[in-house]
């Protein structure tokens, strides 16, 4: 056994104290993601001396973390984002929650931090969203977002493997990702700033992939777009959008009507939504589904040829967010919403995944892939 996963989370000998003082609930209208935060955290200590500690629930509070802690110089850090829906029924349920701990292992690995046994946080998280059930909102598109979070808590400045950690979670109520209907998006195809790049570190979870990308972001909003489409490469081969991963739907090259993800080649984060969607399609039999490389200038001649159906974005926070248009070499290239429909702001195909995963997740779609906590 690695002797970094001496000492195993285990959920049963959580510690709970909870809060003397419940906050209000914000009214539903008034949720900004991110902006709120639940009564309660679970937080999980290791050391590499004892392993896993036991886990702590207890009140939503600051932490006290020295000045030399190597989270703050060095990025110590990798983090999970999932949701917990409230079915009709009033029942609490995640989607997918073991493919986040996957991730999050491989991540928190990448960063020689500790792995932990997925089935034991998950019971942990469970816990946290008994406790704290009234901070999930009622109502479709309403959720509890969670935010599982590894950083490294040595005092110190040498840049050395971690031999303490912190493993916690923390709960945000948050509204529907499209209050008022899809709203389709332009992309900025950033031609100067590359997100990932073979043998780094695109397909993990960490902090430090993420405030990189805020520059090229806000520069992307200048120009008007609302997202940036991450690319590499002299042909530009199309990487992720903003936080989402990258669907196009075409008629391809060899007249066969495919859906296209980029591949997970170490440059790609492997996302839930991302694997959802390629299962799902692929259950449906109706088209091609490719896990294959695909570049900016494929994407353009089929936009000029009229063979480019659907783009879309995909991921926790959205589902699916589809694309109207693409920036790219001084040229806007159009995708086609609904030819059927002028007003709609999504594209069929696109739109069916939306309606199938949204249904999974509030548990009106059966699916083994919703749990109930
Ligand atoms: N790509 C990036 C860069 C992301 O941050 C996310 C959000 N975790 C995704 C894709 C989508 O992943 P998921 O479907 O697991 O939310």
């Amino acid at each position: 056994a690695d002797s970094r996963i001496l000492g195993a989370i285990k959920a049963s000998q959580m510690q709970k104290a909870l809060t003397n003082d419940p906050k209000p609930l914000l009214p539903k209208e008034k949720l900004v993601f991110g902006h709120t935060f639940s009564d309660h955290m679970v937080l999980i200590p290791w050391t590499a001396k004892n392993g896993w500690g036991k886990p702590q629930l207890k009140p939503y509070g600051p932490l006290q973390l020295d000045p030399s802690c190597s989270v703050f110089h060095y990025a110590f850090e990798c983090f999970e984002g999932l949701k917990a829906y409230r079915d009709s029924q009033g029942n609490i349920r995640l989607f997918r929650p073991d493919k986040n701990m996957e991730r999050m292992n491989n991540s928190a690995e990448r960063l020689y931090l500790p792995q932990f046994d997925g089935k034991e946080m998950i019971e942990c998280i469970k816990e946290l969203l008994r406790v704290d059930k009234r901070w999930v909102p009622e109502g479709k598109g309403y959720s509890l977002y969670l935010r599982p979070t590894m950083i490294a808590t040595e005092n110190t400045l040498g840049v050395h493997r971690a031999n303490s950690a912190l493993l916690y979670v923390i709960a945000s109520p948050c509204g529907p990702y499209f209050p008022t209907g899809f709203k389709a998006i332009g992309l900025y195809c950033d031609e100067s700033n590359v997100r990932a790049w073979p043998g780094g570190v695109g397909n993990k979870k960490l902090g430090a992939n993420y405030a990189p990308s805020v520059g090229p972001q806000v520069t992307a909003e200048k120009k008007g777009y609302q997202q940036v489409l991450w690319t590499i490469g002299e042909d530009r081969e199309l990487m992720e959008v903003g936080t989402m991963n990258l669907f196009v739907y075409w008629r391809n090259e060899n007249g066969e009507l495919e859906l296209v993800t980029p591949p997970l080649d170490g440059t790609i984060l492997p996302g839930v939504t991302r694997d959802s969607i390629l299962d799902l399609t692929r259950s449906w039999g109706e088209f091609k589904i490719s896990e294959r490389k695909i570049n900016m200038k494929q994407v353009a001649k089929a936009s000029d040829e009229g063979r480019l159906l659907e783009v879309f974005g995909a991921g926790t926070a959205c589902v699916v967010t589809p694309v109207r248009r693409i920036h790219f070499q001084g040229k806007d290239y159009d995708v086609p919403l609904d030819p059927a429909n002028p007003d709609s702001q999504a594209g069929p195909v696109t739109k069916r995944i939306y309606d199938t995963l949204f249904g999974i997740q509030y548990g009106d779609v059966p699916s083994e892939w919703s749990i109930v906590v």
